[in-house]
């Protein structure tokens, strides 16, 4: 499996995705919002892109469905749920479906709700395990839930699904937001050592050549996965007074997600 991933360098700073099969060269575009940017870097590398997925009903993620279908004939692919919402989709896409990309990549969809109710991440396993997570997980951060989701059901997606995939598994989002998302993280747990270390490196950072965390890595650096962290807990009480002296975890994310919203 070879991955490209594309900075759009667009305001919204996302990132697009090829993913290929090494040995036929058929690839998956992942929200090619720039299709162009895409298509080019397809060109470049002698890909025919065969499928495209969408993570989620976001026109940031859609926007380029259009002009990459007329231009590859592609067969496009989203949640099940989203197909009234996205114009087009040939696929729709349920929990534990898998996305053949030629002959030798094989990616898993994990029906994924919280940003969206119809959003799909998509993960291979193998050697180098990956995740394609879309609005769901950041860099260090969450995806909001101001358009059609619900920060209960994000919860959910990050504890039941996503914090037990392989600490190796590469994480590749649907935008560049890790040097903001490290701020969150110190705001809410100054002494996170690894935090501090990454951020000024990230603030200066090219994301066109970005930093590809591992799961292992956002366990340190990401708050949403720090929900037992004492220092996290005891600047929580700060905001909140009235939460336990051990708030459960879910508590905690719900809170971190309503902090986060105003910062
Ligand atoms: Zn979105
Ligand atoms: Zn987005």
């Amino acid at each position: 499996m070879i991955v490209e991933q594309i900075w759009t360098g667009n305001a919204g700073r996302n990132f697009n995705y090829l993913v290929a099969c090494a040995e036929t060269g058929e690839a998956l575009a992942i929200d090619p919002l720039d299709h162009e940017k895409c298509l080019a870097a397809a060109k470049a590398r002698g890909w025919t892109i065969t499928q495209i997925l969408n993570t989620h009903e976001h026109r940031d993620h859609t926007g380029g469905n259009g002009p990459m279908v007329a231009a590859t004939r592609a067969k496009l692919l989203a949640h099940a749920n989203a197909k009234d919402r996205i114009g087009g989709v040939d696929r729709g896409l349920k929990a534990g479906d898998v996305i053949k990309v030629g002959r030798s990549v094989e990616l898993e969809c994990l029906d994924t709700p919280g940003h969206t109710m119809a959003h799909i991440c998509v993960r291979a396993r193998g050697d180098t395990p990956a995740l394609f997570c879309g609005d769901t997980l950041f860099n260090a951060g969450a995806g909001n839930c101001h358009n059609g989701g619900h920060p209960e059901e994000l919860y959910s997606t990050f504890a039941t699904q996503l914090a037990k995939l392989p600490d190796a598994t590469l994480v590749y989002p649907g935008h560049d937001y890790i040097a903001r998302n490290l701020g969150f993280t110190l705001d809410r747990e100054p002494d996170n050592a690894k935090a501090k270390a990454m951020l000024p490196q990230m603030e200066k950072q090219d994301p066109a050549r970005a930093l590809v965390t591992t799961l292992a890595l956002e366990k340190e650096i990401n708050t949403f996965f720090r929900l037992t962290s004492p220092s996290v807990i005891r600047r929580l009480r700060e905001a909140f007074p009235d939460l336990p002296e051990t708030p459960d975890p879910r508590t905690v994310f719900l809170k971190l997600r309503e902090l986060r919203n105003k910062w």
